[in-house]
């Protein structure tokens, strides 16, 4: 992995690009509309919070049977987790975004 990695909004076809994953998160929470979570009803910031809430708090199965997703939805948000825990502490990320 070089250092040259970015990360670009896909909510909604937003298409904006940032260099590091924190920025990327801040603009996630801040610029697009916070999500019902399909399993839990809590509201959760888009994108990146999102599926790290669907993947933290609730089950792959559960996620599965609320979402229709198949496991090729499941392998690619644990890889998009597993990335970002590369390059940044997953707890610290969206900590200054709290509403
Ligand atoms: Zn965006
Ligand atoms: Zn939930």
């Amino acid at each position: 992995m070089g250092t040259g990695l970015a990360w670009e909004c896909e909510i909604d076809g937003c298409g904006e690009v940032f260099g590091d994953i924190e920025s990327a998160v801040t603009h996630q929470a801040t610029a697009h509309d916070h999500l019902e979570c399909e399993i839990c009803d809590a509201l959760v910031p888009d994108g990146y919070l999102a599926i790290r809430h669907t993947f933290t708090e609730h089950s792959r199965a559960e996620y599965v049977r609320a979402y229709g997703a198949n496991s090729a939805d499941v392998r690619e948000r644990e890889e998009l987790l597993e990335t970002v825990a590369d390059v940044a502490d997953p707890e610290s990320l969206g900590s200054d975004v709290q509403e």
